[in-house]
């Protein structure tokens, strides 16, 4: 018997709620929407149309990926971030709106005019290319430590018509020797490895190398900051996102390598989330 779409988003919510999806509707309506590649408002106007039988199959497919604990974004290939659509694989981490709070206080900080911003650790380029997209005037240059990102973030780049961003291959500052920068920006490994919620959810399905950091989370913000002063123009800023729980330190990780007026934001949740801090040299 063939199944409404109504009634399939019915289905698929119940048995994502059982197998602990924390979005059961809006995960099905998103894989659904895939399936029959059409907007989610077309679900509720169409909602008695009936599926065939090979968008039932397709559909069944993708579910019981979810039903398995892998990420919508990595089924469905994409994710929306700033104003951009992003392609993602298991390669890169999936862009977060928690992110979206950095992109939006390096724009306040930006100077008008000419500037060069770099992104480090860029993944799909997500900081880097909404950067890009608000800002004509400036060049952004995103680095990855794997290939694979850098291909990525360079797709993503073509894919939004993007033409003031550069991406290439960088274990952080090590193929930037002598290079300045007006802003450095950085998401970069910040879970500690005895996390527990590493098991948990989503994040089991996403590279480790882009979570997880020695030294409690921190061993990578500890390098950015030690090194970001030779490649900042003087006052540039220097942003960086991290743990709900790690305000304190990295404020004082920033001092201690000479930033001043040193500030933690809050994410949309009200969780500590970005430190950022000026180039007092
Ligand atoms: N905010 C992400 C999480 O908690 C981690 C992102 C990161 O490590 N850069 O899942």
């Amino acid at each position: 018997m063939p199944i409404s779409i109504e009634n399939a988003l019915r289905d698929a919510a119940l048995l994502l709620s059982e197998n602990q999806s924390p979005s059961p509707k809006i995960d099905a309506s998103v894989l659904l929407c895939h399936v029959l590649d059409k907007p989610s408002s077309y679900l509720y106007t169409w909602s008695d149309n009936l599926l065939s039988e090979e968008e039932e199959r397709g559909f069944n497919a993708l579910l019981a990926r979810r039903v398995n604990g892998e990420p919508v974004a990595y089924i469905i290939g994409y994710r929306d971030f700033w104003s951009l659509r992003l392609n993602v694989e298991p390669s890169t981490l999936i862009p977060r709106p928690d992110t979206e709070r950095l992109v939006e206080l390096a724009l306040e900080r930006l100077p008008v005019g000419e500037g060069r911003v770099l992104d480090l650790g860029t993944g799909t380029g997500a900081i880097a290319l909404s950067l890009a997209s608000e800002r004509q005037d400036i060049r952004v240059v995103g680095v990855d430590l794997r290939p694979e990102a850098v291909a990525l973030a360079a797709r993503n780049q073509q894919c939004n018509a993007i033409t003031n961003a550069e991406f290439l291959q960088s274990s952080w500052f090590d193929n930037l020797a002598g290079q300045t920068f007006t802003m450095i920006v950085s998401n970069p490994p910040y879970i500690d490895p005895e996390d527990p919620h590493l098991s948990q959810g989503d994040v089991r399905f996403e590279p480790k190398t882009a979570l997880i950091a020695d030294e409690h989370g921190l061993a990578d913000i500890r390098h950015i900051c030690q090194q970001s002063p030779q490649h900042l123009a003087t006052g540039g800023w220097l942003l960086i996102e991290h743990g709900y729980d790690q305000g304190d330190v990295v404020r004082t990780i920033f001092s201690d390598a000479g930033f001043c007026n040193v500030e933690t934001v809050q994410d949309y949740a009200g969780q500590d989330r970005v430190t950022l801090g000026r180039c007092s040299r």
